[in-house]
Parts: structure tokens; sequence; C-alpha cells
């Protein structure tokens, strides 16, 4: 189906709400793949990589996003992160059963904050008060409380899918545009099933909430999963560590043997590499002088 993997923008006419609706379908059982998450866990998940690309697509092009839960118990940490290019990829570690599938109780004395990082360097991060039932409900609320455009979302996962809308009303409207718009969008959404977000074509489901409104639709956008991560980036930490470090481990260990904690891929690295790690690193010497 060509809706897989992507994003589609609308809007209705003749109001200030517009409208993203994303469907992860590949890409998210891309990132399960190999991994034994607990169903709720794998539903909270499902919930941030679909939020997170949500999100990404109200920002100026260039940012990139990050969602992270940490410190939570039995949730430790949750990171799910999207570049510019609407690559998306995330990982949760936890301890203990996981039985409730509440947000406050998943994640119960953690913090959750938003990152956005733009190409220019600059940060913004948010904390999100964890204290509801879910992500959507705290992140709605968390825009109800912000100083930010008026936003609501709706958030599916199973372990084929991940689906959501995003409304938000734009702070400009004409004279003619309907006051009560933005109301009437929420609560129609209010109506949607888990099922008919993770099912319905795009068209579908959006002549099912809207039908009474003028809907203009744009094309739609891919999204997929993928892992920045590089030997590189993790030679980089190895030397942060330090050659005493490395040399201990490797005395210890023979080789080092590190799994990217997002896409499971695994970099070794053994004495020659080490060796190499901190003589790449070293000051070079000085070309010998001219006569
Ligand atoms: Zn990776």
């Amino acid at each position: 189906m060509s809706e897989s993997d992507s994003q589609r923008r609308f809007i209705l006419e003749h109001t200030n709400v517009r409208g993203i609706l994303t469907r992860l379908d590949n890409s998210w059982r891309t990132m399960l793949e190999g991994r034994d998450y607990p169903p709720i866990i794998e539903d909270l998940l499902g919930q941030a990589a679909t939020a997170i690309c949500l999100l990404s697509a109200t920002l100026k092009s260039n940012s990139s996003l990050t969602l992270q839960i940490q410190n939570g118990n039995p949730v430790t940490l949750l990171v799910m992160q999207v570049n510019e290019s609407q690559h998306f990829r995330g990982m949760a570690e936890w301890q203990g059963e996981i039985t409730d599938s509440s947000l406050e109780k998943l994640c119960h004395g953690g913090q959750l904050t938003i990152t956005i990082e733009q190409e220019s360097g600059e940060r913004y991060q948010s904390i999100v008060d964890m204290h509801q039932e879910s992500l959507a409900k705290a992140l709605h609320n968390y825009f109800q409380q912000s100083e930010q455009l008026p936003t609501d979302l709706w958030l599916a996962t199973n372990s084929q899918h991940a689906a959501g809308l995003l409304l938000q009303a734009l702070p400009e409207q004409n004279e003619d545009d309907d006051p009560d718009a933005w109301n009437r969008a929420c609560q129609l959404a209010n109506t949607i099933t888990d099922d008919e977000l993770l099912e319905l074509p795009t068209e579908e489901l959006l002549h099912r909430l809207y039908h009474e409104e003028d809907i203009r639709l744009y094309e739609s956008s891919p999204v997929a999963f993928r892992c920045n991560c590089s030997r590189e980036r993790f030679a980089d930490n190895l030397r942060n560590l330090g050659e005493k470090e490395v040399q201990d481990i490797l005395k210890e260990q023979g080789s080092i043997r590190i799994n990217c904690g997002f896409c499971q891929q695994q970099y070794d690295f053994d004495s020659i590499d080490a060796v190499q790690l901190f003589t790449d690193n070293a000051v070079p010497e000085l070309p010998p002088t001219q006569h």
C-alpha cells in the first residue's frame, strides 16, 4: 500500500485547523525485529515513535527531535529520535515485571523530556508531566499548559502497525473562518477507534471523521526506521573512556564487543584496533623543518 510508512498533512478548508496522519508499518516492524519487548513496552514505544513523527512534522524542517523517559520504574529508559529526513529510531530498557499500562505507573518517578535540535545547533528542551494515563494525554496536557498552538493527538499501535493523528489550530484566522471548528474537529477525532486509526486508508479515515468538511489533502512523505550509528562513533566513545580503561577491558575480555542499543548492529574492537584508536588520536608530529 502506497500509504505505508508515511505522513500526510491536511487542512480543513475555511477553518484554522490543520492535521497530520502518520502510519508506521514496515519501519515499525523493523524496529521491533529481534527484540523481545513486553507487549506494554512495545505499545509505549509505538506511541512514542508515532508521536515524535507527528510532532516533527509540525516543526521547521531541519529539526531533529528526541523524546526521552529516564530514571522511571519499571521503565528505566526510553529513547525515541527522529531526524530531519524523517528517519526514526528508538529503544527501551526496563526492570522487573510489567503489568500496568498507564504512563504514570510505567514510568513512576521518572522524567519525560522532549528536545528539539535545530540545524543551527540551537536546542530547546521541555519537561512533560507524566502523571497521565497515556502518552497522548500527557502530550495533550503539555500543549494545553504551554503557550504553544492548541494541539491534540491520538495514537494507536499493535505489533504490525503504529498510527496517529495530530490536530493543530493555527493562530491566523480569517473573518469567515468557523470559530467552532477546532472544538468540533477534536470532538470528532475523539470518536475514532484504535482499529480505525490503524487500518483505514487515509482518505477513508478522513471521510469517516470529517465528511461534512472541505478537506485539502497533501501528498504523502515517507518515514523510515534508520539508525545513524557507526564504528567511528563507538570508537569515539572508547577514546573518551581513555586508553587505560580500554586496555583493562581488553586484558579481561580479549576484545570489546559493543551492540548498538537502537539497531543491534555489532561492533568489535580487538587489541590492534585499540592501539589504532589511540594512535589515530595522537597529536601529529610536526613535519621536519625544511632547510
Ligand atoms: Zn545503530
